[in-house]
């Protein structure tokens, strides 16, 4: 049994839903269609989910919201006609609108997420509706009645445990499911979303619940690429890549995947198959446990901008005990995530997002250090940038950073920071932000063949 997830560009129109329904209708395992709503036709164009969020900020901000109203009800009518569905269809589409519309909401956030799931919601109604205009067996699943149950946390929603043993129950219904990405219900019954993207979430929760042998999860790429591909031309596709290494690709802005997506998978060992709905017979990057090929000792390169450093002195700091965790709970208690934390003998530089960071957090910041923690010096560096190597083999490959530290010295790219001993399959660099993607392209060259 398969669960295939189509992303928004897959379904953005009526020809594009009858390619996803084909691939759907090929290969009798896809028991189960996650879908996304409805995405951008053309580089222009607008999501319906953001579509949708225009619609709850305009009756958010007081106004009656008609046009976005039309606009959404438009982009459904469009692909409702271009399917030739029934009337009855659209219909159904508009009313769901006007009732999440006229519905009483305690906030506003439950409002946005309660809108903002009609574009899945209404997008798997009309697939279903779709494969049974043309004989196929297949029925829509209400998340709720399936028994999704999700965090009340509006906007950035987690699903909760018992969700898996509700969902396996899906394995004993006939015919092809399709599920509506994105949202589920808090145990309140109130419409809850994943963050942005998250129908990628939904699919590898229906995944590891339903134990199927595979989650597709099909987008518009033919791959993952060994490098982003606006940065170097043609570059190396993976055929396959273990979920250890593309959560750490992932977090240096590898974003094929919605990063919350891998753990389901992983956690329950399903294979994660990318493959790309406008060139089905592509081979795709299959994400697994344990990789059976490698190609290189470097499976990918990438790199993040928006980075801080604080450099932190202190005179005898190795032998302070706790002062570590003094300096982690400054940063706990103003609710900042600590990306990084090198260490040498007397100092410490914690790595944060920089747009977390604004100037009262850091005034706040620099005064405990200062009167509570006794540090000597301690400077801020915004500007910066992540690029990291990531593979698998390099944890049994002598010499790989001094490879890399070699071209990029070579290439006159000072290092700021270098990571690497927590994950024994990557090593991170710290750049300025405007070497960031020189630093990419040079060690994509070292590694790769470069074209
Ligand atoms: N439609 C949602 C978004 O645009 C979720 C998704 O497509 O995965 O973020």
């Amino acid at each position: 049994m398969k669960v295939c997830k189509f992303g928004g560009s897959s379904l953005a129109g009526g020809e594009q839903i009858r390619r996803s329904g084909s691939i759907v209708l090929r290969d009798p395992d896809r028991r189960i269609m996650v879908v996304s709503a409805p995405g951008k036709r053309s580089k222009n164009d607008i999501k319906v989910t953001d579509l949708l969020i225009s619609l709850a900020n305009a009756r958010i901000s007081g106004y009656d919201g008609v046009t976005e109203r039309s606009a959404v009800i438009g982009r459904f009518a469009d692909i409702c006609n271009e399917l030739s569905l029934p009337d009855r269809v659209i219909l159904e589409i508009a009313t769901d609108i006007d009732r999440r519309l006229s519905a009483k909401y305690d906030n506003d956030m439950e409002m946005l997420d309660t809108l903002k799931a009609a574009g899945e919601d209404n997008c798997a109604k009309l697939v279903a509706a779709w494969f049974l205009a043309g004989g196929y067996e297949a029925a829509y699943v209400n998340p709720g009645e399936a028994g999704l149950f999700l965090s009340s946390d509006y906007g950035r929603a987690r699903v909760l445990p018992e969700s898996y043993a509700n969902l396996q129950k899906l394995r004993e219904r006939n015919g092809i499911l399709v599920f509506p990405g994105f949202f589920g219900y808090t145990k309140s019954g109130k419409v809850a979303t994943f963050s942005r993207g998250g129908s990628d979430i939904t699919g590898a929760i229906l995944a590891a619940a339903v134990g199927a042998h595979e989650y597709e999860n099909w987008t518009d790429v033919d791959s993952v690429f060994a490098v982003n591909p606006n940065l170097v031309p043609n570059p190396q596709p993976l055929s396959e890549i273990s979920f250890k290494e593309m959560r750490e690709l992932a977090y240096a802005g590898f974003s094929v995947l919605h990063d919350e997506a891998l753990e389901p998978a992983w956690q329950h060992n399903i294979p994660v198959h990318i493959l790309n709905t406008n060139n089905p017979d592509s081979p795709g990057t299959r994400i697994i446990e344990r990789r059976q090929t490698f190609n290189g000792v470097v499976t990918g390169v990438a790199g993040s901008k928006g980075f801080a450093m604080l450099h932190i002195t202190k005179y005898l700091m190795n032998r302070e005990i706790g002062f570590a965790a003094k300096l982690m709970q400054i940063f706990a208690d103003l609710n900042l995530s600590i990306e990084h934390m090198p260490t040498g003998i007397d100092s410490i530089t914690v790595v944060v997002r920089s747009d977390a960071l604004d100037d009262d957090k850091l005034e706040i910041i620099m005064r405990r250090l200062f009167d509570e923690l006794g540090v000597h010096e301690a400077y801020l560096e915004r500007g910066m940038a992540i690029v990291m190597i990531v593979g698998a083999a390099m944890a049994q490959t002598v010499g790989v950073t001094a490879r890399a530290t070699s071209a990029l010295s070579r290439a006159g790219i000072n290092l700021e920071l270098i990571i690497q001993g927590a994950s024994e399959i990557s090593v991170l660099f710290g750049v300025k932000e405007e070497f960031c993607d020189f630093a990419i392209k040079t060690l994509y060259r070292e590694f790769f063949t470069y074209p």
